[in-house]
């Protein structure tokens, strides 16, 4: 029976897939322990199917993009035109950066050979010879054991010329970021892979599928959405699809923070557990006398939930926040996302101010500089919500702070602008009734971090 760390088993509503070897007793990121567990195995099924065959078993498998569009993954790999005669290149989004997600760095540094037979399926599903790995600088040690992990690859013929036997040659790199939240956006990423400063292009008409690295047919997906491929493979994608909602298929990792007693990662099927249970049957309730406040439930950049709020869904039934499905399309229904799957809860000890004034200082700080919407306004943003934290702001600074945010949402380049704009819309929308300078330091709960520390 497969073990696991103490404290680190598997919840009993958990169904891990991609997470199966994460924190388990005698599993290294070696490939021999991959292999052990049945590693490859998928890569020498894919090696002989058609390659349409394997696009059509993703697209069957109703897989939608991990990183936080929650776009069909199988849809975007058939985007690469059929007349296509440039090479074709698959990048892997390793550059995990919106705050409150932390789910890839598990999968790289523990189980990167999971990645790797992912992206080499993909590779030869598309006909991509070339594939990096994007990471984000903040995981220098990713970087070692991913690039180690490629080495071991290719000196067991999984990667390099004519792997397996079968005349497919393939060929992964390691590409490390220089610390910037952009280059997690797919052509800022690409900009940067370049060798240039990660400008986000414009989409249309530069979306990587058609126009992508040096102009190129490119695929970008997120590390877990590529793990997800060797699954799919084994299982078929009809099984797969058997996972999981409707539309919402699969598995997928949730990384919970904040105000709760257990914080910390959780695969589960999607939209099989609800928000309420989320909190109190696998993160073990909120913190002892507290009561939840808010939830900000897919990554920094989706809107907050109030807890007393009721939401209504198109087949006319009223929910309230617990009673939420952990899927992307009622998510969206509820007036936010589930995106990257970066649930932060936060309860009545929490400042609304403060924390909508920590989201602004990230903001500012990210933005690439490009559009004067962005630029300016997140800068802007950040100056008066400093204003309102520290009890300096005058009457109409929260109507300023809120049309400002109105300002930049769809008049900018890339989805930053509306990432920092609906943050600030949405806690003014729902918590005007805090945003008047009364921010005490007291009231701010102390910092968990999903090791559990106290920071
Ligand atoms: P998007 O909806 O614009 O695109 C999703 C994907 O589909 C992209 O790869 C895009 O190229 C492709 N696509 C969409 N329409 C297409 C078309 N007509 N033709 C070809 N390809 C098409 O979203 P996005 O800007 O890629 O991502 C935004 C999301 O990223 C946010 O919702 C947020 O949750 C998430 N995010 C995640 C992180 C992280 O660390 N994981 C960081 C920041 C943001
Ligand atoms: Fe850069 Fe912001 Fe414009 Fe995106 S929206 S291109 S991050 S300035």
């Amino acid at each position: 029976a497969i073990q696991y760390i103490s404290g680190k088993e598997p919840h009993a509503r958990e169904k891990r897939l991609i997470f199966k070897n994460i924190d388990r007793v005698g599993f290294t990121p070696s490939i021999d322990s991959f292999l052990e567990d049945g590693g490859y195995e998928q890569l020498k099924v894919a090696l002989k199917m058609e390659k349409s065959a394997i696009i059509n078993e993703v697209k069957a498998s109703g897989l939608r993009g991990r990183g936080g569009a929650g776009f069909p993954t199988g849809v975007k790999w058939g985007f690469i035109p059929p007349t296509n005669t440039k090479p074709v290149y698959i990048i892997c989004n390793a550059d995990e950066s919106e705050p409150g997600t932390f789910k890839d760095r598990y999968i790289l540094h523990q189980d990167p050979h999971q990645l790797l037979e992912g992206m080499i399926i993909a590779c030869f599903a598309v006909n991509a010879k070339l594939g990096y790995i994007y990471i984000r600088e903040e995981f220098p040690q990713a970087a070692i054991i991913v690039e180690k992990a490629i080495a071991e690859a290719r000196a067991k013929g999984f990667l390099g010329k004519d792997i397996l036997g079968s005349g497919f040659d393939c060929e992964l790199y390691v590409h490390r970021g220089a610390g910037a939240y952009i280059c997690g956006e797919e052509t800022g990423l690409i900009e940067s892979l370049e060798g240039k400063r990660p400008y986000p292009r414009i989409k249309p008409p530069y979306f990587p599928a058609a126009l992508g690295l040096y102009m190129s047919p490119t695929i970008v997906n997120n590390v877990e959405s590529l793990c997800h491929v060797k699954h799919i493979i084994q299982m078929g994608g009809a099984e797969y699809a058997k996972l999981g909602t409707p539309n919402n298929t699969g598995t997928r990792i949730l990384c919970v923070s904040g105000d709760v007693q257990k914080p910390g990662y959780y695969e589960v099927e999607v939209g099989k557990v609800t928000m309420g249970e989320v909190i109190d049957v696998l993160c073990g309730g909120m913190k002892p006398g507290r009561k939840l406040k808010a939830i900000i439930p897919g990554g920094s950049s989706s809107k907050v939930l109030r807890a007393d709020e009721k939401f209504k869904l198109k087949d006319g039934r009223e929910i309230g926040i617990m009673d939420i499905p952990m899927d992307f399309d009622t998510m969206a229904a509820c007036g936010s996302m589930a995106g990257s799957g970066g649930v932060i809860i936060m309860d009545d000890s929490r400042s609304m101010t403060w924390v909508i004034n920590n989201l602004n200082n990230f903001y500012a700080h990210e933005s690439c500089g490009q559009c004067t919407p962005c630029r300016e306004g997140s800068l802007w943003m950040k100056k008066i919500s400093d204003r309102i934290v520290s009890g300096e702001a005058s009457p109409d600074d929260v109507d300023s702070l809120e049309s400002v945010a109105n300002q930049i949402e769809g008049k900018t380049i890339c989805a930053f602008g509306e990432a920092c704009s609906w943050p600030t819309q949405s806690f003014i929308k729902k918590f005007r009734d805090e945003m008047k300078g009364d921010c005490k330091p007291e009231l701010v709960g102390e910092i968990v971090s999903d090791e559990g520390k106290v920071a």
